[in-house]
């Protein structure tokens, strides 16, 4: 079993029930189980036009190596923006009804056209650092926090 940090979001199609049913859908992928979810967190788009944006991490243990479940997650980001054309937009968060991305796996570092573990962007972003704290405050130093102070976001529950 390895323990996993996913992180999720959406800012397209009531993006706060996107979240709260991937979170849900993330615990039944095969040979995983949820651990932990952080509250759901609302954010204004980094570097990208749209709605708010609704986030939250989670904690998995899961017996599937870091490819397969990285298709797990695909395929539900594949079922929840099924024929929506700006799903297609390649653009680093550009609006989509779910993204979900592998941020810790284990210890693993990981270099590869297709997945790079720990998430190469985790540290400058708030959206992902705040919930990541909450579910594991060890993980996150006040320090890391406190450099992203100037991002809004606000927690939804
Ligand atoms: P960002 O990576 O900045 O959050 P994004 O999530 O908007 O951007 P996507 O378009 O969702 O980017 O993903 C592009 C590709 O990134 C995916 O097809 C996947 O192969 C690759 N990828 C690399 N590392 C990871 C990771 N840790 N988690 C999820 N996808 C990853
Ligand atoms: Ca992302
Ligand atoms: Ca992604």
């Amino acid at each position: 079993m390895v323990t996993a940090y996913l992180a999720l979001g959406s800012n397209l199609d009531n993006p706060a029930q996107q979240v709260q049913a991937a979170r849900l859908a993330l615990g039944g992928i095969l040979q995983t189980r949820l651990i932990a979810a952080s509250s759901l967190y609302k954010s204004k788009p980094v570097d990208a036009s749209g709605d708010d944006y609704v986030n939250a991490v989670v904690k998995i243990e899961t017996k599937l190596n870091a490819y397969a479940l990285l298709a797990e997650m695909q395929q539900l980001e594949r079922q929840a923006g099924r024929a929506l054309p700006a799903d297609r937009v390649h653009l680093h968060n550009a609006p989509r009804t779910l993204d979900l991305d592998i941020l810790l796996y284990g210890d693993a570092r990981i270099e590869s056209a297709t997945l790079t573990v720990p998430h190469p962007r985790m540290w400058s972003r708030a959206f992902v650092l705040l919930p990541l704290h909450e579910i594991a405050p060890e993980l996150v130093s006040a320090e890391q926090l406190a450099v992203l102070s100037a991002q809004v976001i606000s927690r939804l529950n």
